[in-house]
Order: structure tokens, then sequence, then C-alpha cells
């Protein structure tokens, strides 16, 4: 959206490339309010008073005509925003107490859907979101690779927020906790270790998400352990994310365990097909797009493990379609999805296609094979070629046999029988079966 702002301004003002790739290019927003935008200057080189007056009005105009909203510009260095936060550092403003956060704007309960899979671990969130440090300290929620996790912390937070725009909230992950934990004892003074402890200790909830990397940290267990009981015996609410449960998280410090296991475990599990259904329409709806149910379903039917790749699938599909500017079709959601589906899917081996491969390996034509030819030179790989079609192509003997020249399928029988005998003997019949093998199923 921002990049559209800007691009408007370069066409609507003819702007050279050198001028926008100067001025415009580099700018980004720093916050949105109700009436303001403020955006950020990187730097003193690019002079923020000209680009004020320069371009605060074509930025303006832009925003309004592609919001539909008016609002005021507002234009800051990165020394103002740290000198703002150091002055007040805490924000009675929801949007910037969200940003402070790190919080993702579109991570809610108003757009997490609700299904059989995540239905525990839903209500638990929402009522930490309602009473945190109360009941449930920590929350544990778990589960596999994009199922939701992230998207539930973040919606306690926002929810917590919107009542309450003065809670510290923090959101991290336990690499970003080891990285600062890593920077700050490198800086080897106090004053680090001061820092990063004020940082953390000092909040009223703490998110940390995946958990499972500070498996195997041991100075980075020792200090969560530290920083979880600051929090916890102050009352302050600890919601922790991981990709298993506690008790599979081997190697991991039995009195870090137990206390993970203290408040409430919620397990995610992967959406069944109904709530699948309903992800994909909450997104649709979101986005602004109505595709046909039919489109819907094929989506939900065929990605089942995962939310992420899900949704992926639909932005890929809708990308798509705007690119060609096509309609959304069946078609193209299976075109556009195929990758996706079945990336090794085994192409359906045909006994054709092994002739073909087996004719090509020995150096013979196809018609060879099929052909009524005795000579020994055309008589075995005939008989190799019997012999995968039976492994392979997944049809009756009478089949390959019809494909094989109208064999009969005793005869059929008779080769594949043929090379199961040698397959116990001879190395060579196994090295060339292995190398057919390999090349007709590439996946396996
Ligand atoms: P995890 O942290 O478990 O790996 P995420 O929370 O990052 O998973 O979720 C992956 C994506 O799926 C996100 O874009 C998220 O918004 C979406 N998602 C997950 N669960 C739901 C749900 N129940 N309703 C709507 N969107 C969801
Ligand atoms: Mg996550």
């Amino acid at each position: 959206k921002w990049d559209e702002i800007l691009e408007t301004v370069k066409t609507e003002h003819e702007l050279s490339d050198v001028s926008f790739k100067t001025w415009l290019k580099p700018l980004t927003i720093h916050s949105i309010d109700d009436q303001v935008v403020t955006i950020l200057v990187p730097s003193q080189q690019v002079g923020l008073n000209y680009i004020s007056k320069k371009y605060a009005l074509p930025l303006k105009v832009a925003i309004s005509e592609l919001t539909g909203s008016d609002y005021d510009i507002k234009f800051v260095l990165p020394e103002d925003i740290q000198n703002v936060e150091k002055d007040v550092p805490v924000s009675t403003n929801y949007n910037t107490s969200m940003e402070i956060a790190n919080l993702n704007p579109k991570y809610t309960f108003d757009t997490f859907v609700v299904g059989s899979n995540n239905k525990f671990a839903h209500a638990a969130s929402l009522a930490v979101a309602e009473s945190p440090g109360e009941i449930y300290n920590p929350l544990f929620l778990y589960g596999g690779v994009g199922l939701g996790k992230t998207h539930l912390m973040h919606s306690v937070a926002h929810f917590i927020l919107e009542r309450n725009p003065s809670t510290k909230i923090l959101y991290t992950t336990s690499e970003e906790f080891t990285n600062e934990l890593i920077e700050a004892i490198r800086n080897g003074n106090n004053t680090a270790m001061t820092k990063f402890r004020e940082k953390y200790r000092n909040i009223d909830v703490l998110l940390i998400d995946d958990i499972q990397f500070i498996i195997g940290k041991e100075s980075t267990q020792e200090e969560f352990f530290h920083t979880f009981n600051a929090l916890h015996s102050a009352k302050k609410q600890i919601i922790i994310s991981s990709d298993k449960p506690p008790k599979d998280m081997e190697i991991l410090e039995d009195r870090i365990r137990s206390r993970f296991e203290w408040g409430l475990l919620a397990d995610i599990s992967s959406p069944d097909y109904e709530t699948r259904v309903a992800i994909l329409r909450k997104k649709e709806e979101m986005d602004g797009y109505n595709l046909d149910d039919s489109i819907i379903e094929y989506i939900a039917k065929n990605i089942k493990s995962n939310i992420r790749e899900l949704e992926g699938s639909l932005n890929k599909i809708i990308a798509y379609a705007n690119l060609e500017k096509r309609e959304v079709t069946m078609e193209l959601a299976e075109t556009v999805l195929k990758d996706i589906i079945s990336p090794n899917d085994k192409k359906i081996i045909t006994p054709e296609y092994i002739i073909n491969a087996v004719a090509e390996h020995y150096d013979i034509t196809p018609e060879d094979i099929i052909g009524t030819k005795r000579n020994s030179k055309v008589v075995y790989p005939r008989q190799i070629a019997m012999y995968l079609c039976r492994e392979l192509a997944n049809i009756p003997l009478k089949s390959i046999g019809q494909c094989m020249g109208n064999r009969d399928h005793t005869t059929i029988m008779h080769g594949c029988d043929k090379i199961e005998q040698e397959l116990q003997n001879s190395q060579t019949t196994q090295k060339a079966i292995e190398i057919l093998k390999k090349k007709l199923q590439p996946g396996n």
C-alpha cells in the first residue's frame, strides 16, 4: 500500500527515477494514528526540511486518494523516535503499544477461526486475555508448524491492549531472546546485562514464541529460568509457544519443564475439513474476494496439514489470476496448485512409458520390445519391461500383455518370474532394475 502511494506521487508529479529513489523511496511509515501518518526519514543526509516542503502535500493527496481518508503528514528522524520512546516509555496509545510490543496487527481474535482443532487453545487464550496473570500462568500453547500458535498469542496481546493500552506487553521469539542475551554477554559489562534484564522483567505480559529453540542452550535456559521466576512471582502473565509439549522436550532442564507445566497446557492440532473451509472463507472475506464454492472446497480438500500453506495457496491463485488478468476458475486453481498439492506426485506410469525407458536403456527400439524377435539382445530387455510393468504400472497382467504386442498373460508371468530369478543371482540385473526404477519414478 505504501509503495502504491509512493508510486502515485511519482506518476502524478512526473518524478525522475533518481529523484524518486533519493527522496521518496527511502521513506517508511513509522506509525499511523487516528489522523496523522508519521513518516520516518531514514537519515539527515536526505534533507528532512526539503522533503517536508516538497513532498508533504503530494503525499497527503496520494494517501487520501488511495485510502479515502484524510491524514496529516508528520516527518520524523530516527533520533526523534528514540527520544520520544525514552521520554514516554509507556504509551497509552493502542497503535504505539502494539508496535512496541512487536505485534502483527492482523493476528487478532476477530480474524481467528475457531474449529475443533483449536477450540481449547482458543478458550484458554481468551480466558488469559480477560484476566492476565490471574488464572493460567504460564499458558503453554503447543502444536505443529503453521497451525496458529503465533496468531493466538498475538490475539491475546491485542485483546489486552485494546482494553488497557498502557499494559506493557512484549512479544519475542526464543531465538531473539537468545540473540539479545548473547549480545549482552558479549558486551561484557553490567549495564548491558542490566538493560537486558530490565527489558524482560519490567513488563506485564511476556509472549515468548517457539520456545523449543532454547533446548540445549544452557545459559539461555538459565536466564530464561530467572526471567520466568521474576515475572511469575510478580503475577505477570507469561505465554509460551512450542512445537511440542514440555514432556517431549528432551534435554530441557527439569526445573524449567516443571514450570512450563505449572499453568495450562493447550494444544492445537491440524484443522479438519470444515475448519479449513471456514479459514479460507474468512481470509477471502478479509481480502475482499469471492471465489466459487467449488474452488474453496478444492483447496480445502487438498491442503490439509498447515494453515500457512492453506492461505498461501489461496494467495497464489489470486495473484496468478490478477497477473494473468483471468477469472479464477477451477482450471486455473488446479494449474496453480499442482506443485503444492502433489509435488512428487508419481506420474502415472504407463506400460508405454516403461517400454520406452527400457528400450532406451538397452539401446534398442520400443518395437523390438513389443515385437516377436527372439534373440537375446531383445528377449532380456523385454522381460525387464514386463517385470517393471508388473511392479510399477499397477494394472493387471492381462492388460500388460495387451500393451506388449498382445501377449498372453501367462507369457508376462513367465517373463516376470525370469527376472525375479535373475534378481537373486545377477548383480547386473539388480543394478539395471535399480537404475530403471529410479528413472521411472524420480521422486522415490
Ligand atoms: P504457528 O505459529 O503455529 O506456526 P501461525 O500462527 O503463524 O502458526 O499461523 C500461520 C498462518 O495461519 C497465519 O497467517 C495465521 O493467521 C493463519 N491461521 C492459523 N490459524 C488460524 C485460524 N484458526 N484462523 C485464521 N487464520 C489462522
Ligand atoms: Mg509461530
